[in-house]
C-alpha cells in the first residue's frame, strides 16, 4: 500500500510516501520537511501555521517527486492529528482531509508521539522495548502494555533537556546548552556529589539545578566538574528508572528518543546498563528522531492494515492537541509480555 503522511504538530511541516509492501525502512520512498525558524525567542503558533500554509503543496511535491509517485496513486492519508499547537494541527489536518476527499481514500489520525515510538521500533528492529523519551520539555518511561502505550514513569517537573539548557543559561552557555555541557564534560572526571532525585519511577531535577547554581555562584568549583558531575546524576536517574521498567515489565530492549539521546556520555551508560542485563539499547537515526512525515506515514498504514475502524470521516475529523499517549487504543501491536 502507498500511503502519504503529513506531519504538521509544532514548527515542522512534512509529507511522506511509504509502500508498506517493502520490508524494514526501505518502504520509506521519501520523508521531506520544512521547518519554521526564529532567529530569536521561541515559536510563535500563529507565524507556524503561516509558514505551513505557505510551504504545503511545495513539501507534498518534493514527496511525491522523490518517491516517483503520482498523487493518485496514493491508497491512504495520515496526519498528524495529536497532540500539537492547534494553529500548526489545523494546517495539516485540512491539507489531509482537503487530499482525503480529492483522492477518495482512507484517512487515518495519529498520535504524533506515538509515531515516534513506532518509528524507532522500525529503525531499531526492536518487537518489545521500553521507549526513554527524553527531549527538551518531556522525560517520560514509556513502554506498550495490554492495549495501550503505557507511561511508566516521568519527570515531576521540568524535561531533561530543559533542565541542561537551564543550567547553561545560568552559566552563560548558549542555546541549546546540551551539546556544550557535553564537551565541557569530557574535560573533566571529577565527581562532585549533587541531588539525586528519584522517587519511585519518576525524576525531579530542579533541586539538582538549584544545587548546582549555587556551587557555580560560590565559585569554589570548576564548570567542567559541575558539567561532569551534573551528567553523571541526571542520566543515571533516567537510566535508573529505565532500568526498572526493564525488570518489572519483563522487556530486553532499550531505545532512547528526544535530543538528549544524540549525548555521548548517555549512550555509553545506556548501553553498559543493558549489556548488564543481557539487553540491547538502540537510538534510532537522527532523521526519526526530529519531527517528520515518514513516522506518520509509517503509523498511519500501521494501524489501517490492522484495523479499518481506524479511518476517520474525512467531512468531520478534527484535531486534538491535548491527546495524550495512554489515551489512544494501540489494536495494532501484536503482543504483550504481561
Ligand atoms: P528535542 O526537544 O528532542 O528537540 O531536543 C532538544 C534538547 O536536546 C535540548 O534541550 C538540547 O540541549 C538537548 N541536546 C541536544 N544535544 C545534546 C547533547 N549532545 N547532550 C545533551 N543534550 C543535548
Ligand atoms: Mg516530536
Amino acid at each position: 500500500m502507498l500511503a502519504l503522511g503529513i506531519e504538521s504538530t509544532a514548527h515542522t511541516y512534512g509529507c511522506s510516501v511509504i509502500n508498506s509492501r517493502k520490508k524494514g525502512l526501505k518502504q520509506i520512498l521519501s520523508n521531506e520537511r520544512d521547518t519554521y525558524t526564529t532567529k530569536k525567542g521561541g515559536i510563535i503558533p500563529m507565524e507556524a501555521a503561516e509558514h505551513h500554509e505557505a510551504v504545503k503543496e511545495k513539501v507534498l511535491q518534493a514527496a511525491l517527486k522523490k518517491a516517483k509517485v503520482n498523487l493518485e496513486d496514493i491508497q491512504l492519508i495520515a496526519f498528524s492529528q495529536a497532540p500539537g499547537l492547534p494553529p500548526s494541527l489545523r494546517v495539516g489536518t485540512e491539507h489531509a482531509k482537503k487530499l482525503a476527499k480529492q483522492l477518495k481514500v482512507p484517512l487515518v489520525g495519529v498520535n504524533h508521539c506515538i509515531a515516534h515510538l513506532e518509528i524507532g521500533k522500525l529503525a531499531s528492529g526492536a518487537k518489545d522495548p521500553v521507549f526513554l523519551f527524553i527531549s527538551g520539555a518531556n522525560t517520560q518511561v514509556i513502554s506498550y502494555a495490554a492495549k495501550r502505550y503505557r507511561i511508566f514513569g516521568e519527570t515531576l517537573d521540568m524535561g531533561l533537556g530543559n533542565f541542561i539548557d537551564s543550567f547553561a543559561r545560568s552559566v552563560g552557555i548558549g542555546f541549546p546548552g546540551g551539546p556544550k555541557i557535553s564537551e565541557l564534560a569530557e574535560k573533566s572526571n571529577k565527581f562532585i556529589e549533587l541531588p539525586y532525585s528519584v522517587k519511585g519511577m519518576d525524576v525531579a531535577f530542579s533541586g539538582m539545578l538549584t544545587n548546582l547554581k549555587q556551587k557555580y555562584q560560590g565559585k569554589k568549583y570548576k564548570l567542567a566538574d559541575l558539567a561532569f558531575s551534573l551528567q553523571e546524576h541526571a542520566f543515571a536517574m533516567v537510566i535508573e528508572v529505565a532500568e526498572r521498567a526493564m525488570a518489572y515489565l519483563k522487556k530486553k530492549e532499550l531505545i532512547a528518543i528526544g535530543g538528549v539521546a544524540a549525548n555521548k556520555r548517555f549512550r555509553k551508560m545506556a548501553d553498559i546498563m543493558c549489556r548488564e542485563r543481557k539487553g540491547k539499547f538502540y537510538v534510532p537515526p537522527r532523521e526519526f528522531v526530529t519531527d517528520n512525515a515518514a513516522m506518520i506515514a509509517y503509523t498511519g498504514a500501521l494501524m489501517y492494515r490492522a484495523d479499518k475502524k481506524y479511518a476517520l470521516n474525512a467531512k468531520t475529523a478534527d484535531f486534538k492537541p491535548y491527546q495524550r499517549t495512554d489515551e489512544v487504543d494501540v489494536r495494532w501491536v501484536g503482543k504483550t509480555n504481561l
